[in-house]
């Protein structure tokens, strides 16, 4: 199925690692224009070289930081006097925390409120006027499983990524007229940065990878057997964000192995 994504310039929050990296590549190989961000410089230079080797010109790198409005609007600008505008925008940005409601400090339920809604609020608000005037206009919220199946070790994570689920159909609903589609995935486990140092922490006297992630998958119910990977999502929000999708808005799709913890 070809996804209608050639010449659609696309913009990916956090795109330097894990699945922001693997969904630039997925644009870039689809014949999208994509601009990506992230905070660190080395780590934009390592993730945007080899995908400027390839693609020239139809790829964007820039430092921002989501949670400071003005370099959003710098990024914004940026893109906008490369490619012209933008035709997709995907809130990937961020990262999740560990603790339990008796460790979460007032701070850091601020911290995490700031973090979950304006990696949103400020990429969303820059870019959507350039989104209504393109005819294929799409937002993809990067959020998680977490949102309907919360866990007591990710308390504040798990909640405010409830308030994001709300916020993305309030978008879609707001947005519809203006022919901006808005959606979500809701990731369980996805192999990343962050879960290969914990295999490389807490596998046991010459445990693989793969056995590893089996056990993990059997103790978090991941009827898939496995963990994620980051091109599995990138699948998903390449679709979501591709005119294949023009029909779908509002809606969320669990890209979690079929994770079911309150069946
Ligand atoms: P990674 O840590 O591999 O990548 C995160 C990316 O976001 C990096 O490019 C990072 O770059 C960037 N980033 C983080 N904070 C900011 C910020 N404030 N401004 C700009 N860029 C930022 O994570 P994943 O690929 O695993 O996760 C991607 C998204 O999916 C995240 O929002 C995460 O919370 C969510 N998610 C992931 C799950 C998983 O199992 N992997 C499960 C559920 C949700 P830099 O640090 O240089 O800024």
């Amino acid at each position: 199925m070809d996804l209608g994504l050639e010449g659609l310039r696309a913009v990916v929050t956090g795109g330097t690692s894990g699945i922001g990296l693997a969904t630039a590549k997925l644009l870039l190989a689809e014949g999208c224009n994509v601009a990506l961000c992230g905070r660190d410089a080395a780590r934009l230079e390592e993730a945007a070289g080899p995908l400027r080797a390839a693609y020239g010109d139809r790829v964007l790198a820039e430092r921002c930081d989501v949670l400071d409005k003005a370099q959003v609007e710098a990024f914004h600008d940026a893109v906008v006097a490369r490619f012209g505008g933008a035709d997709i925008l995907v809130n990937n940005a961020g990262q999740g925390r560990l603790s339990t409601f008796a460790d979460t400090a007032d701070e850091a339920w601020g911290d995490e409120f700031r973090l979950k809604f304006f990696s949103v609020i400020h990429p969303t608000r820059a870019f959507l006027p350039t989104l209504e005037k393109s005819a294929s206009a799409a937002v993809v919220v990067v959020n998680s499983l977490l949102a309907r199946q919360p866990e007591p070790h990710m308390v504040a994570t798990s909640a405010l990524r409830a308030g994001v689920q709300n916020l993305a159909k309030s978008m879609s609903v707001e947005f519809a007229p203006k022919r901006v589609r808005v959606n979500a995935i809701l990731l369980g486990i996805v192999d990343s940065g962050q879960w290969q140092r914990r295999y490389e922490a807490q596998a046991k006297g010459g445990e693989t990878k793969e056995q590893w992630m089996a056990k993990l998958a059997k103790e978090k119910g991941i009827l898939i057997g496995r963990l994620g990977r980051p091109e599995e999502a990138a699948a998903a929000i390449a679709f979501l964000a591709s005119p294949a999708a023009s029909f779908i808005t509002g809606a969320s799709l669990e890209v979690a192995g079929g994770v079911s913890r309150f069946a």
